[in-house]
């Protein structure tokens, strides 16, 4: 799984339910939590983990799976070098 939720820290903000681009993160209106609702349907873009002030969504990718999607989008978009 890509991503993942710190119930810890999470207040129920709401912000990476609606900010994600993916459609990835769902919403549990009895617990009032986000849940990570189609795992395979993330492409790790960070926005959930940028747009949460608390600091509760965590990506478990290594770093080199990074450096991998990473090159892969940049060739996507016609650019060398890297
Ligand atoms: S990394 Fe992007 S696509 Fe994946 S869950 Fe977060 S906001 Fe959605
Ligand atoms: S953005 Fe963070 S604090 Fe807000 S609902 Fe999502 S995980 Fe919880």
């Amino acid at each position: 799984m890509p991503v993942k939720i710190n119930y810890h820290l999470c207040k129920g903000c709401k912000a990476c339910y609606t900010e994600c681009p993916a459609d990835v993160i769902g919403w549990d209106d009895e617990k009032a939590i986000p849940y990570i609702a189609y795992p395979d349907e993330c492409w790790h873009c960070g926005v959930c983990k940028l747009e949460c002030p608390e600091g509760a969504m965590i990506h478990t990718l290594p770093p080199q799976c990074w450096i991998d999607i990473n090159k892969r989008f940049i060739s996507m978009l016609g650019r060398k070098g890297i």
